[in-house]
């Protein structure tokens, strides 16, 4: 069988999941099972909608769309980086970074950078930006930008 991904959402033009107007990618399918989760329908790996090639192209063609510029990409969930996930998302911002190398790619994960294996690790490389950990209800503070709770960590590869 194919690899396959659902995603839950997908945002065109967000402002509120990372720096600048971007596209967001809401996929399905997370194990980490945060007390507090913001977005438990997101744990079933068949919630949603198939992530399919129309949705592929659809975000290239926002990415490059010039009436609305786009700073980058945004995935999230969910859980990306989710093996099941990577599977999908691995060739998909392989082949994004070599069409609109200039669009930034931000991730958000439930894992801790250090506990990536070897396959997550692939990633990296395309990734700029990456908000790791599990949302700790004990830490949450909703002055924090772009986490949920303090233990989380921005990763600034790139940027
Ligand atoms: S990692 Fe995110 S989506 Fe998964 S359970 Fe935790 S808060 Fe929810």
């Amino acid at each position: 069988m194919a690899d396959e991904m659902n995603y839950i959402q997908y945002y065109p033009t967000d402002i509120v999941n990372g720096e600048g107007t971007r596209c967001t990618l809401f996929v399905s399918g997370c194990t980490h099972a945060c007390r507090g989760c913001y977005n438990k329908k997101s744990w079933s790996f068949s919630a949603g909608m198939p992530f399919d090639e129309a949705m592929e192209q659809q975000i290239i063609n926002d990415l490059t769309d010039n009436r609305i510029k786009r700073q980058g990409l945004t995935l999230t969930g969910g859980d990306p980086l989710h093996p099941r996930n990577l599977a999908v998302l691995l060739p998909f911002v392989q082949r994004i970074k070599a069409l609109c190398p200039d669009k930034d790619i931000w991730v958000w994960t439930g894992y801790k950078l250090d506990e990536l294996d070897e396959f997550q690790r692939q990633i990296l490389p395309y990734v700029d930006v990456l908000i790791d950990g599990k949302f700790e209800q004990e830490k949450a503070d909703p002055g924090l930008a772009w986490r949920g709770s303090a233990n989380q960590v921005i990763h600034r590869f790139k940027l």
